[in-house]
């Protein structure tokens, strides 16, 4: 038995014209994530009798508790049930929480996985909304949408901030599985690769190309992932590209990629490199992780991630960098990348590789560490991780160039970074 959901009933108004609207800071109510409080979503799958269908749990205080102004954290634990289900299919069907939450007019979601964050306005507090309606929507679409694989779905909304660390630590455990699906894969194995045009509501002419070694540069989305969800949905946003003839191996770049994203970006974007940010790099959406940034005096290059919102060497903030790249454009000299991706074997392979990396917020260098690590290893690099520079070390490539000398960073010994 399919359930068949027509309306979708909230209090606020609903549908793709809300997507691309932003919550300003004088329309804010209150809002949760991004960088102030912990946001989490997660996808499980369940058994068929673990769940109930159309169950949506609020978990501790909802909007109705919170002044004007207030944060909160939150998790958004979805568990979906359906004998067409399958594990593979939990990222694809998290990854719509993004725009299915931004179709709720006066709410905005932004990022993904645990560095999400959703902002409230003032006007949908009005019109009734409360933490409920999120997953009303939530499983509405999900059935609408996903209902040749899915029977069940049950929401939970926690925002006991114990409840929500708990969340978290289970949902990074999960994400790391993910990531690690494509570990062994290299670009070389396959013969396809594929698209990724999710993100096109927001900026029109972006095409993600994703392979096994390059991730989507929201994590989200990994070559696993993107066949999974064309499995799904044949004609979805990820389809299959032929990689056909290989035009450079180095840089990263494939003639069907390049007649692919021509099309897919309707002219705007000719040709890019799958391993390069220096020249003709792929385009960048607002979603990204991180986003990488040449630093031409310590002839390398830093990146910054999302959840660090302080200054960096390359003179902008991320969400200034977001700013200025996420349009969907491919911007020589910066590229917008997946934290994973970082420690993928290909990650700017046509600049130099990840030895070119010079600067990482604190955050980021340790929630990485472990790979830095065996990155550092397996190049004859001990003691890598220990090279890179973060935030405690300075925010200006002069304050930072004396402790890559000081460290012997390889970076200071390679070609010159713009020949
Ligand atoms: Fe897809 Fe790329 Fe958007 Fe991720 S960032 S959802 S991979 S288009
Ligand atoms: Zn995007």
């Amino acid at each position: 038995l399919k359930t068949i959901v027509s309306d979708i009933e909230i209090p606020c108004a609903f549908g793709p014209a809300y997507e691309g609207e932003r919550v300003r800071g004088a329309d804010l109510y209150a809002q949760c994530g991004g960088g102030k409080t912990q946001c989490t979503e997660l996808v499980k799958m369940a058994e068929m009798n673990e769940i109930e269908d159309g169950k949506v749990i609020v978990d501790g205080p909802d909007v109705g508790d919170l002044k004007e102004g207030d944060t909160f954290p939150m998790g958004i634990f979805i568990q979906v049930a359906g004998r067409e289900m399958q594990p593979d299919f939990e990222p694809i069907l998290e990854r719509q929480i993004h725009h299915l939450i931004n179709y709720i007019q006066g709410i905005m979601h932004i990022g993904q996985r645990d560095i999400s964050w959703v902002r409230i306005s003032k006007a949908a507090i009005e019109k009734g909304f409360t933490l409920k309606d999120i997953g009303v929507v939530l499983h509405a679409k999900f059935h609408q949408d996903f209902g040749k694989i899915l029977d069940k779905v049950q929401v939970t909304l926690m925002t006991k901030k114990e409840d929500v660390e708990k969340l978290t630590a289970k949902a990074r455990a999960e994400y790391k599985t993910r990531d690690e699906r494509v570990e062994k894969m290299t670009d070389e194995d396959v013969e396809i690769f594929y698209s990724c045009t999710l993100c096109q509501s927001f900026a029109p002419n972006h095409v993600c190309s994703v392979s096994p070694e390059r991730t989507g540069l929201c994590g989200a989305y990994n070559w696993m992932d993107c066949k999974a969800s064309y499995e799904i949905n044949p004609t979805g946003p990820n389809q299959p590209i032929e990689k056909g003839e290989c035009i450079d191996p180095v840089l990263g770049q494939w003639k069907g990629v390049n007649d692919f994203v021509y099309k897919a970006s309707r002219g705007a974007v000719t040709h890019y490199n799958f391993y390069s940010m220096v020249i003709d790099p792929m385009t960048t959406c607002g979603c990204c992780e991180c986003i990488a940034a040449m630093l031409p005096s310590c002839n390398g290059v830093m990146t910054v991630n999302r959840d660090y919102a302080g200054e960096t060497p390359c003179g902008m903030k991320f969400t200034t960098l977001a700013g200025v790249m996420g349009g969907g454009a491919s911007s020589p000299g910066f590229v917008g990348h997946s934290k994973f991706n970082i420690t993928q074997k290909k990650f700017i392979k046509g600049d130099g590789g990840l030895k070119r990396m010079v600067w990482m917020p604190k955050i980021l260098k340790e929630e990485i560490k472990e790979r830095l690590d065996r990155f550092g290893e397996e190049n004859g690099i001990p003691g890598f991780y220990d090279m890179i520079a973060d935030e405690t070390v300075g925010i200006t490539e002069e304050e930072i160039l004396p402790y890559l000398q000081e460290k012997g960073h390889p970076a200071l010994s390679m070609d010159p970074l713009i020949g």
